[in-house]
């Protein structure tokens, strides 16, 4: 019975993987999100429900288009079995009505998380809607769950401090280093991680951005002047944070 639960929502989160590469290639662009059918983004062939199964479809078709053979990203499956993996990771032990509140929470923000990941990589861009989204959830958790001094310093400290930040450094060089989408994720991930939790956010998220940055310089990917993704490196940082707390508070120990 519980193997039977454990493929369930491991093919569950496959489903929605696969509907997370919908979002990822078609809310940026503003396109429908429901109703219009799959192509090729090649050659722009309208795509047959059995092209459209998770991850086998793509082993099935040897990673090509079954109409021009242009290979197919392999992002495409990594996504659908990401999303697999996370929801079955996430299952609780036991099933009650509580649990599954729990399960859907989290396992909605490692979906934007996702979208957001991949959309920033792809577009230098946070989208709104799925801040807004992200925040509805997070607010609603926080306010039934934590003291309101804890997740309303946490929101203002982390929507204030790189506001500042930014703001300063506008004045001083008149270049805007952070974008307004990285300042509202900020913000949001205060809501929930508190004051301490969100400085550590900050830190570490320009830590690992900066060191990203000088290793995509030093590969010759990337030129210094050409402004780099900033999104993915706080997505990961909040994801350990968020994803891995015992993890998280034997490494904040260190900082703070
Ligand atoms: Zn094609």
């Amino acid at each position: 019975m519980e193997a039977f639960i454990d493929i369930y929502v491991f093919i569950f989160g496959l489903l929605i993987g696969s509907f997370l590469n919908v979002v990822i290639l078609r809310l940026p662009e503003k396109k429908d999100l429901v109703f219009t059918r799959s192509a090729c983004p090649t050659c722009g062939s309208k795509l047959k429900w059995y092209h459209n199964i998770p991850v086998v479809s793509f082993l099935a078709l040897k990673g090509k288009c079954a109409y021009c053979e242009k290979r197919i990203s392999w992002r495409y499956p990594l996504i659908e079995l990401l999303t697999g993996l996370v929801a079955f990771w996430l299952l609780p032990q036991s099933i009650s009505l509580q649990s599954m509140g729990i399960f859907l929470f989290y396992f909605t923000i490692a979906c934007i998380f996702i979208c957001h990941f991949f959309i920033d990589l792809d577009h230098h861009l946070l989208l709104d809607s799925l801040n807004l989204y992200l925040m509805a959830i997070i607010l609603a958790f926080a306010v039934f769950t934590f003291h309101w001094s804890y997740w309303v310093t946490g929101g203002v400290i982390g929507f204030g401090a790189p506001l500042l930040v930014t703001w300063i450094f506008y004045k001083l060089r008149g270049q805007v280093g952070l974008g307004g989408g990285d300042i509202k994720l900020y913000g949001i991930l205060g809501l929930y991680l508190g004051p301490t939790g969100v400085m550590f956010t900050i830190f570490l998220s320009c830590f690992v951005g900066a060191l990203f940055g000088i290793i995509m310089i030093g590969l010759k990917k990337m030129t210094k002047d050409k402004p780099m993704a900033f999104g993915p490196a706080i997505i990961m940082v909040a994801a350990f944070q968020i994803f891995f707390p015992d993890l998280y508070y034997r490494v904040q120990q260190w900082f703070f």
